[in-house]
């Protein structure tokens, strides 16, 4: 059975897709079958998996909707190596489309029970809100990782993630526990980080993963290729450490 984690932060542009189709391109590399669930309508992790969210006859919101079923949707990204449940514009529809209905919150679990035995890992790339879609995913998972900057607010931000988790391990999700913290984007060189990345250990201890993902301009121009860092540039500091963290990953998890 799949491992399924989410990559949360209710922060936007901290690099959560990013980690999300890094770590889903590191993981097949070293073999592992991998589903990669895009949760977001900007479709960013969709696109950036090679696949034109433009094009999709269907997506993650015909699932939630239960219109069709994960096998019919998702698709096989040639050039990634992973499966893709992608996702585009029309998801922000399913934040109010789903209040109504009955299980809400539950129904990305109930459509990956459908395919988990054909993957060893399932990662959800979560919006930067805690929504309706987020909590699918939260839901859905096993544990969370979640990727941080090493900035002056970075651990307010991080407690407020942990008591959302509390909350949903609480009254929703026994399984759900935190993976790890990430630190991404990392530069060495700024004292300030270096602090942070150390109060981050002192106060979380060996939840935080021991890769650090580097600043690294070539993962940043991966997305407009439509691939991952790690695919696009494998030799780049950034591909390299996203690989590293694939294996740390796996190494921790089996
Ligand atoms: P989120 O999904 O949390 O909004 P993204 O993964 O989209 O964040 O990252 C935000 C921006 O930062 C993007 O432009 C991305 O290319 C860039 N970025 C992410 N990680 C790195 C990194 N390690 N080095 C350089 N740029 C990065
Ligand atoms: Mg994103």
């Amino acid at each position: 059975m799949a491992k399924i984690f989410c990559i949360a932060n209710q922060k936007g542009g901290v690099g959560k897709t990013t980690t999300t189709v890094n770590l889903a391109a590191g993981l097949s590399q070293i073999g592992q079958r991998v589903l990669m669930v895009d949760l977001d309508p900007q479709g960013n992790a969709t696109m950036g998996s090679g696949v034109d969210k433009r094009k999709l006859e269907m997506t993650v919101y015909d699932v939630l909707l239960e219109v069709a079923s994960i096998v019919d949707v998702r698709v096989h990204s040639e050039k990634c190596g992973y499966d893709v449940l992608g996702a585009n514009r029309e998801l922000s529809g399913a934040e109010i489309e789903l209040v109504p209905l009955e299980r809400r919150e539950k129904r990305l679990k109930q459509a990956l029970a459908k395919v988990d035995k054909e993957y060893d890992f399932i990662l959800i790339d979560c919006p930067p809100s805690l929504s309706m879609l987020t909590l699918n995913g939260l839901c859905a998972a096993h544990g969370v990782i979640v990727p941080m900057q090493c900035e002056y607010f970075a651990l307010e931000g991080v407690t407020d993630l942990v008591n959302t988790i509390k909350q949903v391990h609480a009254n929703l999700n026994k399984d759900l526990q935190i993976i790890g913290l990430l630190r991404v984007m990392f530069d060495p060189r700024i004292t300030l980080q270096q602090q942070v990345s150390e109060q981050l250990k002192g106060h979380f201890g060996d939840k935080v993963f021991n890769t650090v993902i580097p600043r690294n301009v070539r993962l940043a121009e991966a997305p407009s290729y439509g691939l991952p860092g790690v695919i696009f540039d494998p030799n780049s500091k950034g591909a390299q450490a996203f690989v590293a963290f694939a294996q740390e990953m796996v190494g921790r998890i089996l």
